[in-house]
């Protein structure tokens, strides 16, 4: 309405998809590549959790802010992750 009686075009939104990343702690042996790419990256969404895995790795864990890029999904040599677009918000 203001827009409108300012003579401005009509606003638009921009959506973006957010991301959901999942670790199977079964597959994942701790080597942290994922966690070095993601930061490498600048993205800082795979932290190292402090707790150990099943070989005595470091398990990362997933902090929110995920862009999609799915580096650390491509690059775990252990297929252990999946980046999965969830709702868009
Ligand atoms: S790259 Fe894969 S195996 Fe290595 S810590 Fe990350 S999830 Fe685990
Ligand atoms: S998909 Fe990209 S931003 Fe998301 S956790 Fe993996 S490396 Fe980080």
């Amino acid at each position: 309405m203001i827009g409108a009686l300012l003579g401005m075009g009509e606003m638009s939104s921009v959506k973006r998809a957010s991301y959901s990343v999942g670790i199977d702690k079964a597959l994942c042996k701790g080597c942290l590549i994922c966690v070095y790419v993601c930061n490498k990256r600048g993205s800082n969404v795979l932290k190292e959790s402090g707790e150990m895995t099943a070989l005595g790795g470091s398990l990362p864990a997933v902090e929110g802010g995920c862009i999609g890029c799915r580096w650390c999904e491509r690059l775990c040599p252990d297929f252990a992750i999946n980046v999965e677009e969830g709702a868009e918000c």
